[in-house]
């Protein structure tokens, strides 16, 4: 695969015990080099005007005035130093970096992944939250269709919290289809079945909030039986992953289960999606806690487009995912 990258990103301190450290960065690049066919691309960073294209204008001059002035806890979690805004801003470059590049047709072993922190997905139109100061996928969906003339994006979020921002900056947007399997209950608590889209966007937000404990069959399930039908139904010309590995089975901030082969079945299903409507392939990471399961997944997405056939769960999903399952039937989604 190919990586974007840019040092920026490791300067975005967080302080003594933090779990969204720089040491994420280093841990999977580590694992990386030991791989064949990892290329690095330091992109530029993402132009000012890019995230004021999802984000309040009025709250981007208040964080970029709160790093200047040495940052600070801007929430409980939410810790900022004078270096987070240029590394935001390198995050969400590397994002619009692998849109442009999937749109412009990278698969394969060129299946473009980008490697930021902070995180994105908890940041909404006017706030830094959960870690996350600029919604780096929100700011490369709206790239590719504002720049690259994307006629729609999808975007998987498979990290195990609730991506709320992405949802909500696309909730009434018909150009963006947004879905998110998440751990019901986890931070921040949103990310209801129910909740589907409204006005233009109305049936392209599909939330799967699964119980605790669900593992890579459900995960898979979930896949096969919603994410892939809608995606197909909507047709994208860009499908983004937003690619949190803390549902790992080894992950400290939840309950989940997945292996790291199971980030292999979800990669491999991914791909196929993506060929199945001729649309591009980017990954963008967001969470993922254990140092160790969080290399180790990412290298194994890097594998799988490396020619590695990841091991397929055998069992099935299990009745307590089925249950929601049952619900996003009701909802209107699943295969027709
Ligand atoms: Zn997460």
């Amino acid at each position: 695969m190919n990586f974007g990258y840019h040092e920026h990103c490791l300067d975005h301190e967080t302080g003594y015990r933090h779990p969204e450290s720089p040491d994420r960065l280093r841990a999977i690049r580590r694992s990386l080099a030991r791989q064949h066919g990892v290329e690095y691309v330091a992109a530029d960073p993402a132009p000012e005007s890019a995230v004021t294209a999802v984000h309040d204008a009025g709250y981007v001059s208040a964080i970029k005035d709160f790093c200047e002035g040495g940052g600070g806890d801007w929430d409980d979690d939410t810790v900022a130093v004078e270096a987070t805004w240029d590394a935001a801003l390198a995050a969400a470059g590397q994002a619009i970096w692998a849109a442009e590049r999937a749109l412009a047709g990278d698969d394969g072993r060129d299946t473009p992944f980008a490697l930021g922190r902070p995180p994105g997905h908890h940041a909404v139109e006017d706030d830094a939250m959960g870690f996350c100061f600029v919604n780096n996928a929100a700011v490369a969906a709206q790239a590719a269709i504002d720049d690259c003339d994307a006629d729609g994006v999808a975007i998987l979020d498979w990290d195990v919290h609730h991506g709320n921002g992405i949802h909500d900056i696309f909730y009434e947007d018909g150009d963006v289809f947004y879905a998110s399997i998440h751990e019901a209950g986890l931070y921040p608590g949103s990310g209801d079945v129910e909740e589907t889209g409204e006005g233009e966007g109305e049936g392209t937000t599909l939330n799967v909030p699964l119980p605790p404990g669900c593992g890579d069959a459900d995960y898979c399930a979930a896949v096969d039986e919603f994410v892939g039908p809608a995606f197909r139904e909507f047709d994208p010309d860009l499908i983004l992953v937003s690619a949190g590995f803390d549902a790992h089975r080894h992950d400290p901030i939840s309950r989940m289960r997945v292996t790291t082969e199971g980030y292999g079945a979800l990669t491999v299903r991914m791909r196929e999606v993506a060929e199945a409507v001729d649309a591009g392939l980017g990954f963008v990471l967001e969470g993922g806690y254990g140092l160790d399961t969080l290399a180790e997944s990412v290298t194994m997405v890097h594998e799988v487009f490396d020619g590695r056939e990841p091991v397929e769960p055998d069992e099935d999903a299990t009745d307590r995912a089925r249950s929601i399952f049952g619900d996003l039937r009701d909802q209107g989604f699943g295969e027709k």
